[in-house]
Parts: structure tokens; sequence; C-alpha cells
């Protein structure tokens, strides 16, 4: 508990916002756009934010925010149809994120016409919302003027939301008058989380997801889901550098063969990126051990995903 949490501001308002779409809507970047630091992985293939990332905004009406407020989003990740353990892991995950909250975020996507996994998202927050939804309709930077209206028409369909607002999460457009929409349907609250907490995922989990953006960005034709990576050590070895190892998780040796790379090239370049991203991340120098191992069909195995830190229902 710290003294925040009880001087908050009469008014001052709170909650968990669940933030629902697809894979590839533009979830990560809005987050990242709102808390102006990069804690969600985005990559330019679907599912990179394996669990649920938690992201905290905390404002301040004198410091020239819109309101006295507290946001907690839960960043999900996505939801697609279930081919295997691992898709499952990934409905479920999005399913349960929406009972708990105060406010869903449905973000779609208007270069396209809605899909069926907007329909599924739409009938699962039917389903289960308990507070106001909130739709973002985004990457309106694609569209032409004349193609918003019919889109949008079709998407409003689907759902029916409190509210609605057109998007650009990649050039901002839009961004603050969806947090002031989201703030207006908060109930009145406490500071649930001290003022410098970002991110309440544990910074590992973050490293790992960072490490594995990178190695998707290269690999993402040759290894769409086969990858996992698990962070072995974590050491602040000085103030300003920080000492990490971490596993890429393949099924098959053909697959290790892919990542290692003709003479160690590709996983050279993964390690350079991830180390770079990490650096950026936590401010210190980072030195980075990346191995890679092969688990048989891991992502079959409910022991193994268990143990690479996916939650699985018994
Ligand atoms: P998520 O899977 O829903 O978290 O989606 P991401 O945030 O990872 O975004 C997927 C891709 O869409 C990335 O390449 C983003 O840069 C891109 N993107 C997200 N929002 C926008 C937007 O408003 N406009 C455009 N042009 N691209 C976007
Ligand atoms: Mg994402």
């Amino acid at each position: 508990m710290t003294d925040a949490q009880f001087t908050v501001p009469s008014g001052h308002r709170s909650g968990f916002v669940a933030l629902v779409g697809k894979p590839n809507v533009g979830k990560s970047t809005l987050l990242n756009r709102l808390l102006g630091q990069k804690i969600a992985p985005v990559s330019p293939k679907p599912q990179t934010t394996r669990t649920r990332l938690r992201g905290i905004l905390t404002l301040h009406r004198d410091r020239g925010d819109p309101a006295d407020a507290q946001i907690v989003f839960v960043d999900t990740p996505g939801i697609h149809e279930p081919l295997h353990k691992l898709g499952r892991f990934m409905v479920d995950a999005a399913s349960r994120a929406v009972p708990d909250a105060d406010v869903v975020l449905f973000m779609v996507d208007l270069t396209t016409l809605p899909a069926d996994d907007d329909q599924t998202i739409a009938g699962l927050i039917k389903k289960h919302a308990q507070g106001p939804v909130v739709m973002a309709l985004n990457k309106a930077d694609l569209v032409s003027p004349r193609e918003v209206e019919p889109r949008l028409k079709s998407y409003l369909e689907l759902i029916a939301p409190q509210d609605h607002i057109v998007t650009s999460a990649a050039r901002g457009e839009g961004v603050q008058e969806l947090l002031e929409i989201v703030i207006n349907h908060l109930p009145e609250g406490p500071r649930y989380y001290s003022e410098d907490e970002i991110s309440d995922v544990y910074i590992r989990d973050i490293v790992g997801d960072l490490i594995r953006e990178q190695a998707m960005t290269l690999l993402r034709d040759e290894l769409p889901h086969a990858l996992a990576v698990t962070v072995e050590q974590f050491k602040e070895r000085r103030a300003d550098l920080t000492y990490i190892e971490a596993t890429l998780v393949v099924e098959r040796d053909s697959q290790k063969g892919i990542v290692i790379g003709k003479g160690g090239r590709t996983i050279k370049r993964i390690s350079k990126g991830a180390r770079e991203e990490l650096e950026r991340f936590l401010d210190t120098r980072v030195y980075l051990d990346l191995r890679v191992k092969v688990i048989k069909n891991w992502r079959r195995n409910d022991a193994e995903l268990r143990r690479l830190g996916y939650a699985v229902d018994s």
C-alpha cells in the first residue's frame, strides 16, 4: 500500500479495461501509445502477445490530463479459432478478461469488413461483458473517408456498443478522445497501483516477449507459432548492466537449424535485435546469452505449456 491510494482527489475514477479484438487490429500499438513506453510487443505477425499484459495509466488533472483517473489495461492475445492447445489458451485468456472488466474496449480493423473472428468476439462480449462496451474502429489512416461510413455501420451492427470512435493507433489520431470516452465509463474508485508501476507483469515475461518478437520478425514465414522463449537468468550485474540468459524453444531439430541459420547467422541477428530492444526497455546495457533447444511437440503437451509459462486449465 502506498500513500497515493489514500489521497486521490474527489471524483477520481478507476477500473479495469479489457482490450479485445482479433490479432493484428492494433491493440498493442494503442497500448504502447497510451502508456508511452513499449511494453506490449508489436509485430507484423499476429499473436506475439501471448500473455495478458497489464498496462497501468495514472492521470492527473493538475498535470494537464483530461481527468484524475487510473486505468488498468489488459492487453489480451487476441482471439482465434483454436487449432491446437496453444490456440485454446489464447481463446481462454481473452474470454477471462471480459467478465472482469469495468469497460470492454473492442478494437476492430476498418481496412476490412467484419470477419468470422469479429463475430466470435462480439458473441463472447455479449455473453460475458458486465460493463459498457466501447468500440475502437482502427487503422482509419488506411481507409478512404467515403469507405469509413459503410464499414463503420457494419461493425456497429455486430454489437451496438455504448460508444464508438474511429482511430489510427499508429498515428495517434482519435486516441486522446478514446481515452476520454473510456474514462467517462469508469466508476469512481481509488488508485489500485502506485504511481510508478507501468506494468505489473513480471519483467521477465516482457523480456521473454521482446526476445520472441525479434525471433518472429526474422522467422515469420518459417516458424509462425512453433517458438517459445524461456528466460533462465535475469540479473542486474551493475546499475548499468543486465545479464540475461534465455532459450528459444522449438519443436523439431529442423526448426533448430532454421533458428540458428547458416554459420549461426540467424541467431546472431535475433540476438542483436533483441539486445537492442532490451537495452531500450531496461535502460541499461544488456549482455544476452541466447540458446536454442528442441522440446518435441511442446505445444501439444500441457506440462510443457505450463512450464513455458502458459496457464493451462486442468
Ligand atoms: P495486435 O495483434 O492487435 O496487438 O496488433 P499490433 O498492435 O501488434 O499491430 C499489428 C500491425 O498493425 C502492426 O504492424 C502495427 O504497426 C499495425 N497498426 C496498428 N495500428 C495501426 C493503425 O492505426 N494504422 C496502420 N496503418 N497500422 C496500424
Ligand atoms: Mg498484441
